[in-house]
């Protein structure tokens, strides 16, 4: 392909910096860059407790453990979303309550949560998706109102925030990703914030293998024992080293992405009435943090054909999700409740090559290209 999809972009620190952990011989996990990654999340957003993990997937396992899902224990999920959302609970036995997005963006339709809460409900899985928030307030008044834990799936939603807040922060347990089609990226690399009190302790020892290490480095145990369920959660230091090199930059990195985002929606915009396609939809009480670029297709024929055409000029855009709900692996499990929004983001969204080194003519050839085949 002449213009990708996707381009992993490199500060030119990162393998200083992994020589530097190399060298300290300290590579395995908890140490001087994870510590460096940990405390920059902490500080700048404010998160209570950050453990790095190493994959938002891991990360959405933790908080399945810390708030103790057992089977038959039903916890809400858009249908909309990564696999990892609903598997992470899934591995635990829960039963998972599939919820439509909403009519006009993908994220979960607030106003569909209630009727979706049974006795056994226990928690409430948002995404916010394109790192754009989901209606929060909301959400955590009716999982207060019914006791049940929030997590948010901020997988795409580094450095967004809903109403000033950052997400991640909000909920319960937040976690992140860093796979190398995120914003800030370490190859595969994730993390938990850790937002409620309650979670603090028992969030390190479920990280360390169900161990009281962390504890005992501390100096406040004499021997680390087992004295929990766990698993080996954390990166060793040699990616902690990369993402390090990352946060470095991401002020730049948001900056240059903001820049192609408002390229990408000011150069649609101007089709105005001939518009037979949707622009994404930043409500007032979300940040954009650039996550993505997409367009929502009137229907399935006109998507595929938009990804044809660019295809044809070697230009790659892609599609996602599929509706979990319809999946080989659930469809048997499901109610049989039509989520029809879900369904139909499914056939209509298309991403657009969107990285940091996306040039301007590269762009300006994905958008004519783009605004050629609607207009034809
Ligand atoms: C990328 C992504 C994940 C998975 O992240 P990994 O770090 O690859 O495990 C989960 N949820 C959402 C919404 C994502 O976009």
């Amino acid at each position: 392909m002449k213009i990708p999809f996707n381009k992993p972009f490199l500060t030119g620190m990162e393998t200083l910096y992994i020589e530097q952990a190399v060298l300290s011989g300290k590579i395995s996990g908890n140490g001087d860059f994870t510590k460096k990654c940990q405390g920059f999340f902490e500080q700048r957003y404010g998160f209570k407790k950050c453990l790095l993990t190493t994959s938002c997937t891991d990360a959405l396992e933790m908080a399945a453990i810390l708030i103790d899902i057992k089977p038959g224990d039903e916890v809400i999920v858009p249908s909309f979303t990564f696999v990892s959302t609903a598997n992470a609970f899934v591995l635990r036995g829960a039963k998972i309550v599939f919820a439509d997005s909403c009519l006009d963006n993908p994220n979960l339709d607030p106003n569909q949560l209630e009727k979706l809460i049974t006795r056994k409900t226990k928690a409430i899985v948002v995404v916010h998706y394109a790192g754009v928030a989901c209606d929060m307030d909301p959400i955590m008044e009716i999982a207060n109102q019914n006791s049940l834990f929030v997590i948010e799936d901020a997988a795409q939603a580094i450095d967004s925030f809903y109403k000033g807040k950052p997400l991640g922060g909000i909920g319960h347990l937040g976690t992140f990703s860093f796979h190398e089609t995120k914003n800030i990226i370490s190859g595969e690399g994730g993390m938990l914030a850790v937002n409620d009190d309650r979670f603090l302790g028992r969030a390190e020892i479920i990280w360390e293998k169900g161990t009281n290490r962390s504890s005992f480095f501390r100096g406040e145990v004499k021997k680390y024992s087992w004295v929990d369920i766990g698993s080996s959660f954390l990166p060793s230091e040699v990616i902690a080293a990369f993402l390090f090199a990352q946060l470095e930059n991401l002020d730049t990195i948001q900056e240059v992405r903001k820049r192609i985002w408002n390229t990408y929606l000011g150069s649609f915009s101007e089709l105005q009435d001939k518009m037979t396609f949707a622009l994404p939809v930043i409500p007032d009480f979300a940040t954009n943090n650039a996550h993505m670029f997409y367009l929502v297709c009137s229907d399935k024929a006109q998507r595929d054909g938009l990804i044809t055409t660019l295809k044809e000029k070697s230009i790659l855009s892609v599609f996602h999700y599929l509706s979990l709900h319809k999946s080989p692996f659930f469809a048997e499990k499901h109610d049989g409740r039509v989520l029809k929004n879900s369904n139909r983001f499914a056939d209509c969204i298309v991403r657009l090559p969107f990285f940091y080194s996306l040039s301007a003519e590269e762009q300006t050839e994905v958008i004519e290209i783009s605004k050629n085949y609607f207009i034809s």
